[in-house]
């Protein structure tokens, strides 16, 4: 049986990097992976600084 590999539910329905995650803590995932990829990419001028990337990273 696959376990969230963060919280350790056993309600398990997405595979990250091999990993399995719920739906909750998956999304969050997701969300900080996609946030960090925009960062990197605005800050190598692959997207214009007029995206507010920094507005959605949690505080
Ligand atoms: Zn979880």
């Amino acid at each position: 049986m696959l376990k969230c590999s963060a919280c350790g539910s056993v309600k398990v329905t997405v595979l990250i990097n091999g990993r399995p995650y719920c739906t909750y803590c998956g999304a969050k995932i997701l969300r900080a992976h996609l946030i960090r990829t925009l960062l990197n990419m605005k800050r190598e001028g692959l997207i214009t600084s007029a995206v507010n990337v920094e507005s959605h990273v949690d505080p």
